[in-house]
């Protein structure tokens, strides 16, 4: 299943800070060169022309191409993998190659000229995710109300097998013009058609069940794969999934927005988890055994004896595995000694035998027992 996908600025031949301009004319070179239609012979021309209309897809948006300077190939969506379709691509080449599309461009009249696929609306949901779940990736099942096509009119709206019949009022063009005088002279716009809404069809009978519409409501169970290492708002989206339009077309996308819930304790740095960890100064100084959380459970670390505060224990591969697949993080356990807020007056009495040791004198500096002397003449 898993394909490897080449670096979207590699596939247009562009530099990593390429500006949009850049990064449309490449664009255009390449769909021009492997549009499919142009290499009948060529088998993998069409694998290249999509491979380059996901390239432009995601680095023509500035927050899918962020997200991808982020990211990598994870970040755009693991979960489905598709890229766009030969619709999608068709669809937006409008903005590509200027008004009539990719034909016009070409002067030529090819079957694809003007077509327009209706797209449906994209379905947005929030996903909580506990760190656990973040940090070694998981399968989720999704409850989502979406449109689908209505199944006994095939999307259509229209009654089972009756046929669709050309529209009245724009005798099927899908606009109508309107002439306007104005002080230049007549001017004609072209508006979509109220009637049709553009389809150029109408529906003679209505299909019962979707009332016309094509689509109909329905809950549906969805498998998400979430992969490690995603992180808060991060977006990912699954082609396909979101509603199917009225009356024919292909559906939207399922966007899925991650939402990290914080752990009790364990904290997330990157791909590192923190852990603070107090020590008693006892424990601190004749050193112990202790036990830590980690996602993956219980662990039992050493303190050595003479460990000042602040030290800095790792766990090596205790971490969040990387979205990129570059290997996984660390927990680093923060050691800080706890000292005591209230002392009884048996533990006072001990304490104060230990206040004058030698042993209890901070040796901060590298020439040890001298040093408070010599901060001490520093001041005189
Ligand atoms: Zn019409
Ligand atoms: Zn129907």
């Amino acid at each position: 299943m898993a394909t490897v996908k080449r670096d979207y600025y590699e596939v247009l031949g562009v530099a990593k800070n390429a500006e949009g301009d850049v990064i449309k004319s490449a664009y255009r070179k390449m769909a021009i060169k492997y549009h499919p239609d142009k290499n009948p012979d060529d088998p993998t021309a069409e694998d290249k022309f999509k491979e380059a209309a996901e390239a432009y897809e995601v680095l023509s948006d500035a927050d899918k191409r962020a997200r991808y300077d982020r990211f990598g190939h994870q970040g755009m969506g693991g979960a489905s993998g598709g890229g766009p379709n030969m619709e999608d691509i068709f669809s937006q080449f409008g903005d590509i190659f200027g008004g009539g599309g990719f034909d016009s461009f070409f002067g030529g009249g090819g079957q694809r000229g003007g077509r327009r696929v209706k797209k449906g609306s994209n379905l947005r949901i929030k996903l909580k995710l506990d760190l656990e779940e973040v940090a070694n990736g998981v399968e989720k099942k999704i409850k989502v109300k979406r449109y689908v096509a209505c199944s006994p009119c095939s999307g259509t709206g229209a009654k089972n097998g009756t046929e669709l019949k050309t529209c009245a009022t724009c005798q099927g063009q899908g606009q109508v013009k309107k002439v306007v005088n104005t002080m230049l002279g007549q001017m004609v716009s072209a508006n979509t058609c109220p009637t049709c809404h553009g389809e150029g069809k109408t529906i003679s009978t209505t299909c019962d069940v979707c009332k016309g519409e094509g689509r109909q409501l329905n809950e549906e169970v969805i498998p998400i794969n979430i992969p490690a290492g995603v992180a808060n708002d991060m977006q990912l989206s699954m082609s396909g999934k979101g509603n199917y339009p009225e009356r024919g077309g292909v559906p939207g996308d399922l966007l899925i927005q991650i939402e990290e819930e914080p752990h009790e304790f364990l904290k997330r740095d990157g791909n590192n988890i923190m852990f603070e960890q107090y020590i008693s100064f006892v424990d601190a100084a004749l050193g112990a055994s202790l036990e830590v959380p980690t996602i993956e459970g219980k662990v039992k670390i050493k303190v050595d004896a003479g460990t000042q505060p602040g030290k800095i224990l790792r766990l090596r591969g205790k971490g969040i595995k990387d979205l990129n697949g570059y290997g996984r993080g660390d927990q680093l356990i923060h050691l800080n000694v706890w000292t005591p807020k209230n002392v009884s007056s048996q533990e006072r009495e001990l304490l104060e035998k230990l206040r004058d040791s030698d042993n209890f004198t901070p040796h901060p500096g590298k020439n040890e027992k001298g040093f408070f002397e010599k901060v001490k003449e520093y001041f005189q």
